[in-house]
């Protein structure tokens, strides 16, 4: 990719633009998070402790799919082998980890996000809690690797999110989509006396099949 350096440097600028948006959409405090995106054998990764708005063209970080630096100085995140473990089992193209709050708070309460919205479908299903390990640790990537068969998004037990798409774009909105969810059952959930309904399996098939038709024909804009 070394001599694709257009290619490159536009792909770490969506990446870091990305990184840019977990922080402004409330999805992360500080330098929490990380977001990593794939350009054929390369990752390109946020690197560890660098506040998103400091980071520039210059600062380029890639590994490839072993972990080892590629490209640049800086010390890659410290969640790659969750990353890394993502790019190696499934096609995601890219990968966004967050602290989004109320996704937060519903990993310390459950073992799967109950599904009370048919966008559950999104994300492949009903979302599920990978249990807690140390972050930045082997075990952490074995737990989430688990969480996330047949899905593209998981929470981690008193941690976060995890979601990848095809695209830095759709990571981050099934990021989105599942701190939303997260907020809506939780709201749901703490009225008194009461207890939310959930869909059923054949209920988030159909909405899963519908949302494969979802929008404009062929990509076109209305
Ligand atoms: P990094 O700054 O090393 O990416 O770590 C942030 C984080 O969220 C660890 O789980
Ligand atoms: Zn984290």
């Amino acid at each position: 990719m070394k001599d694709r350096p257009d290619q490159l440097a536009a792909a770490w600028s969506d990446l870091v633009e990305t990184a840019r948006r977990t922080v402004a959409d409330g999805l992360v405090v500080g330098t929490s998070g990380n977001v990593s995106c794939r350009l054929k054998d390369l990752i390109l990764v946020t690197p560890s402790g660098v506040p998103y708005d400091r980071l520039g063209p210059h600062d380029t970080t890639a590994v490839d799919l072993e972990g080892r630096q590629i490209i640049g100085h800086l010390r890659p995140t410290s969640e790659l082998p969750m990353h890394l473990a993502v790019y190696r089992s499934t096609p995601a193209g890219a990968v966004v980890h967050t602290h989004a709050p109320h996704a937060t708070a519903v990993s310390t309460l459950v073992t799967e996000l109950p599904p009370v919205h048919y966008m559950a479908a999104a994300l492949g299903g009903p979302v599920r809690v990978a249990p807690y390990a140390l972050y930045g640790s082997d075990e952490l990537a074995g737990h989430m690797l688990e969480a996330l068969r047949d899905r593209t998004g998981c929470l981690l037990q008193n941690h976060g999110t995890l979601t990848y798409g095809d695209s830095l774009d759709q990571a981050l909105d099934r990021t989105a989509q599942l701190e939303w969810m997260s907020r809506v059952w939780l709201l749901a959930h703490s009225v008194p006396g009461r207890t939310p309904a959930v869909l059923s399996p054949a209920q988030l098939d159909a909405a899963g099949t519908r949302l494969g038709g979802y929008g404009q024909p062929n990509g076109a804009r209305g």
